[in-house]
């Protein structure tokens, strides 16, 4: 069905992550009749977040924490900035210590005319740091130039790695730890990520010292997103989505309803669910392509996940050992979310290498996440021919569905390309 200009038609958005939020928020506001359905009772993209106690009264606090910045994150930037959300800058220095809990290694970041540099503190040079050191300056040159040249090929980081003979504390100490807990996968799936898609990102996260965070957390960006939106219906999971030819229904727990168009904004796993493999099995071929790594996120107060010393203490604190599978890293909270500042520390921490004391413990999340490989390329291309064909009512948006890595600004772009095969643009000019 060809929507025309001026045509109004009636859209279900499945699922309230960033992807389902912006897409509603695009067809509702290009005046379309939009059906926005959540499974759990809280908004998706806000469903985890917490209330702790700082002494007079709660604070909410993202979980997981997300942050971003503008060069890495254009369209989310301008989705913000449409919405009136502001954002500050936050500490990004990191420390890297033993499962014994000893720092062997901690960087920061020092800003002089509005450019940042990484910084290492004299005490944490070592032979083993000049490694790391080393080892990231010949990513960031070599690494840059290959991705200049287009010579990367979507190749495999471990292979790129081994080819580039870097060195082996650079790898296990550094990068791995770090890409594990950027894009929360095990060591396995690093190893296969594509070498372009880490090189691209790597350095304006990690090293660039310009990360930020919503004023007031993601909860900003939620709020003002569905503020308008007329049909919200939360703890409404979708059980299946079908095709005829006029339409396509929507079954739940109570009843059918009859859409023009269906945005299915879950993970690629759970869409695969909603659709049966014989009716659709073109788009059960491409989802299947989607693998997901899956992580724990504990909120807490136990100093027992952070580094021993508290001078090592940083905002980002990895845990390093090369028989964990999953990279263990504790967020120090009060660095990064201003509401918190001054008061008694409170961590997040992915993937704890022991429970935090009982009493100390808050909140523990289950959460997966896409892993990018040349699979997921494939399925990313097949997706995108599924969307090309003339009469197709049935689209697929997600921080997954794309070539990149899965952040919320892949969320936002898969949502805003999506939209426009429906006549839909964004109100922004899209970033190169
Ligand atoms: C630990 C961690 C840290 C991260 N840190 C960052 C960061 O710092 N910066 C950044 O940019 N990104 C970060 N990300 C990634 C980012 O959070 C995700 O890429 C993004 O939130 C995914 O959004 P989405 O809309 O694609 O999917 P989701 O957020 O997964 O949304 C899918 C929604 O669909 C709903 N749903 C599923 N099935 C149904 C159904 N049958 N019916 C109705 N609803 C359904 C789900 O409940 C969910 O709310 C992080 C992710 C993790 C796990």
């Amino acid at each position: 069905m060809v929507v025309l200009a001026g045509m109004t038609v009636r859209v279900a958005v499945v699922g309230s992550g960033i992807a389902g939020l912006t897409a509603a928020w695009l067809l509702d506001r290009a005046g379309h009749r939009t059906v926005l359905f959540e499974r759990h009772q809280r908004v998706g993209m806000d469903a985890h977040s917490a209330e702790i106690p700082t002494g007079p009264s709660d604070v909410g606090v993202d979980v997981p924490i997300r942050v971003f910045n503008r060069k890495l994150w254009p369209t989310l930037s301008a989705l913000a900035d449409e919405l009136g959300v502001v954002s500050r800058p936050i500490s990004v220095a990191s420390s890297f210590s033993e499962t014994t809990r000893q720092t062997f290694f901690r960087y920061g970041t020092v800003t002089a005319a509005k450019v940042s540099f990484p910084y290492v503190p004299p005490r944490y040079l070592s032979p083993r740091a000049l490694a790391i050191i080393s080892g990231v300056a010949q990513l960031r040159l070599a690494g840059g130039l290959d991705l200049e040249n287009g010579t990367l090929n979507d190749r495999p980081l471990k292979a790129y790695l081994a080819e580039g003979e870097y060195s082996e504390t650079f790898v296990e100490d550094f990068l791995y730890p770090a890409i594990g807990t950027i894009c929360t996968c095990s060591r396995d799936s690093v190893a296969e990520y594509p070498a372009r898609v880490i090189i691209e990102s790597l350095f304006d996260i990690f090293l660039a010292g310009r990360l930020r965070r919503f004023t007031g957390g993601t909860r900003q960006i939620v709020r003002r997103l569905v503020a308008n939106l007329p049909d919200v219906r939360l703890g409404t999971g979708v059980q299946q989505v079908t095709a005829s030819d006029d339409g396509v229904d929507i079954k739940l727990a109570d009843g059918v309803e009859r859409f023009d168009h269906v945005v299915i904004a879950t993970q690629a796993n759970h869409a695969r669910a909603l659709l049966s493999p014989t009716a659709f099995a073109p788009e059960h071929d491409a989802l299947e392509r989607f693998r997901y790594d899956q992580l724990d996120v504990v909120v807490h107060t136990d100093r027992a996940l952070m580094p021993r010393a508290e001078r090592d203490w940083a905002s980002v604190n990895f845990f390093v050992s090369p028989e964990r599978e999953q990279a263990a890293s504790t967020l120090w909270v009060n660095r990064v979310e201003v509401e918190f500042e001054g008061q008694s520390p409170v961590f997040q921490t992915h993937n704890p290498l022991w429970a935090p004391e009982a009493n100390k413990e808050m909140l523990r999340v289950r959460l997966q996440r896409p892993v990018v490989n040349a699979d997921s390329l494939r399925g990313y291309e097949m997706l995108q021919a599924l969307h090309r064909e003339p009469d197709r009512r049935i689209w697929f948006v997600g921080s997954y569905a794309t070539r990149g890595m899965p952040l919320l600004e892949s969320g936002v772009r898969s949502s805003e390309s999506t939209v426009a095969h429906l006549g839909v643009r964004a109100p922004w000019s899209t970033p190169s």
